[in-house]
């Protein structure tokens, strides 16, 4: 085990980040002076938890989870899709900077889902969004007979498939046995603001 990194920490570092969500709802955020944090963190970065979340403009991670600078490991990208820069910048997050959860954070309506969902229909692709969107097939495959509206199962889905496979990766599944990280998933309303734990 990780020096460091425990459960109980864990633990803490996901109500934290829910305390913040709750905030960011009632809209009244913590006003950190962002000067005096600056000075802070500057000498060196302990982000408390790492947060992998859909580059939609309107689902920044940091606002959302009501947190400053130095509290957040972000990674972003359409759809929060794995790759090994992804895995790779988490696997950072955790072994050296002893993050002890990682926070996968999807959302309604997300347009890379709805890409997906499009392109199983038919519609091309251009440039490498193919690609991109290779990564939410699976979850897409695996709602589309469910009632209901597909777009918000498969987001749902994803979400889980991208939880399970970061749990079953070579370096932070082992971790995760063990019981020194913690790898949850969000799922914020793009509408409310809220981000409620589906995985
Ligand atoms: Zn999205």
């Amino acid at each position: 085990m990780l020096r460091g990194m425990n459960t109980a920490s864990a633990t803490h570092a996901l109500q934290r980040l829910l305390e913040g969500n709750h905030r960011f709802v009632e809209d009244r955020l913590h006003r950190v002076p962002l000067g005096a944090r600056l000075k802070e963190v500057a000498p060196a970065q302990a982000p408390f938890a790492a947060a992998l979340g859909c580059s939609d403009s309107r689902v920044p991670a940091e606002i959302v989870f009501d947190c400053s600078l130095g509290d957040l490991f972000v990674v972003r990208n359409a759809g929060h899709v794995l790759s090994p820069s992804v895995v790779g910048s988490l696997e950072f997050a955790v072994l050296k900077l002893r993050v002890p959860l990682v926070v996968v954070l999807g959302h309604t309506r997300c347009g890379a889902i709805q890409a997906a969902i499009a392109a199983r229909e038919g519609e091309p692709t251009a440039g490498s969004i193919g690609e991109l969107i290779a990564g939410v097939r699976p979850a897409v495959q695996r709602v589309r007979a469910l009632p209901g509206n597909l777009l918000s199962h498969a987001v749902t889905a994803h979400i889980e498939d991208t939880v399970a496979a970061l749990r079953c990766g070579p370096v932070l599944g082992p971790l995760v046995e063990q019981g020194a990280l913690k790898i949850v998933g969000a799922r914020y309303d793009l509408d409310t603001g809220d981000a409620q734990l589906v995985a």
